[in-house]
């Protein structure tokens, strides 16, 4: 069943966004400013774009047939995240519509096509293999020294739910038989700090490159982002010509957050995502244009805009807990904070999901960051209010 709702008068290629979530929400937040006419194909209606974005159509299901009859109504199809099969994408491009970023970009969301194509490039990347025997295993685990490694199924992972650090050959072959095929093995990397380089890139091949981020991860998921990253300034030029080099290879138009490793002085690229990127949130305030707007100019073949930093930044995501309902109910508590800037994604509650952001900008990422920790503090302790509420 599908419900669809029109968004009025604007003007330009109508965009559509696969995908209903936070990311597609804040595409939609910029689109409104810029007046491009976005529509959001959704598949749920309480996902964070349907509950503002009129232009919102509803499926059960993302499936082909849901893809090719959005698809049909739009000059262009862009993503909110990579769930959607490649074989499904290549059918959309071979109809002839135009995907941005392309079938071939997306295809990097997979974690084994990523490692093995940028380690043939030349990209410095971990140590890694990708593995579906006890043969495989054992030779890379005597390769790089033993155990502990990481495992990654190909697809599927996000907020670090597709990594396992594992500790014997038993532990490796039981995640490939749970996920039916060939996994990414690697080396447990004695990470300094974790990095990432938003790169924006136009149909016709211009770039912008965002400053360097430093993320700090709890478990795997995000928690915290600050600007300028607390590295060498040769680290960060490293880290920039790395992404700008990946972001060649890729070769998606629209955003791609590249996520980086700092150990010992060397940058390894961890991670690609050819959409906007958690890591970019604090573009909204900290930079002249967001990473947002800059994804939809690129994907509408409109001119970018400058990335530069304006001031130092920090964004602190707001994650379910176990015991704390809907921060909606506590949001004054953040806005009593001077300089929060609070982003709610209108997400039902659930432990360990994203629900929201803060951003705090300047004078510098020490302070930005303890005012934006204490605003998320304030919205944590109050739960009795929300649990009554
Ligand atoms: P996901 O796609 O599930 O978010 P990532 O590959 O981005 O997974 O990894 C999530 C986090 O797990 C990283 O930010 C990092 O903190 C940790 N991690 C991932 N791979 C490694 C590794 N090889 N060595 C050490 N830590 C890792």
């Amino acid at each position: 069943m599908i419900r669809s709702v029109d968004n009025g008068k604007t003007t330009g290629p109508v965009i559509g966004v696969v995908g209903g979530g936070q990311l597609a929400r804040m595409m939609c937040e910029a689109a409104s400013e810029l007046a491009l006419d976005v529509r959001v194909l959704a598949s749920a209606a309480d996902e964070s774009a349907p509950s503002t974005w009129r232009a919102t159509t509803v499926v059960e299901t993302l499936d082909a047939a849901a893809l090719a009859e959005f698809a049909a109504g739009c000059d262009v199809l862009t993503f909110d995240h990579e769930l959607i099969a490649p074989d499904v994408l290549e059918a959309l491009e071979s109809a002839g519509h135009v995907l941005r970023p392309s079938a071939a970009a997306l295809a990097f969301s997979d974690k084994a096509v990523q490692r093995t194509r940028l380690a043939a490039a030349g990209v410095p990347v971990p140590r890694f293999d990708v593995v579906d025997s006890v043969a495989d295993v054992e030779r890379f685990a005597a390769s790089t020294g033993g155990w502990p490694l990481v495992v990654k199924p190909p697809r599927g992972g996000y907020d670090g739910r597709g990594v396992y650090i594992v500790q014997s050959v038993d532990d490796v072959l039981d995640i490939v038989r749970a996920t039916g095929g060939p996994v990414v093995v690697e080396e447990l990397v004695r990470i300094d700090t974790e990095v990432a380089v938003i790169v924006v890139t136009g149909p016709d091949g211009t770039t912008v490159t965002y400053p360097a981020v430093e993320t700090r991860q709890v478990d795997g998921i995000c928690h915290d982002v600050v600007c300028p990253a607390g590295i060498d300034a040769t680290v960060s030029v490293e880290a920039a010509r790395v992404a700008e080099r990946v972001a060649s290879i890729v070769g998606a138009v629209g955003v791609l957050a590249v996520e980086m490793f700092v150990a010992d002085g060397r940058v390894l690229v961890n991670e690609v995502a050819p959409r906007p990127h958690n890591s970019g949130h604090l573009t909204i305030e900290a930079c002249t244009v967001s990473q947002f707007e800059n994804h939809l100019r690129a994907v509408a073949g409109l001119p970018l805009g400058p990335s530069s930093l304006l001031s130092s930044a920090a964004m602190v995501n707001i994650i379910g807990t176990a015991d704390a309902g809907d921060p909606a109910a506590r949001r004054h508590h953040v806005l009593a904070v001077p300089g929060a800037h609070l982003h709610l994604y209108g997400k039902s509650w659930r432990p360990g999901r994203k629900l929201g952001h803060i951003t705090v900008v300047g004078p510098d990422t020490g302070s930005a960051l303890a005012t934006a920790r204490d605003a998320l503090n304030r919205l944590d302790s109050d739960r009795d209010a929300t649990m009554s509420s």
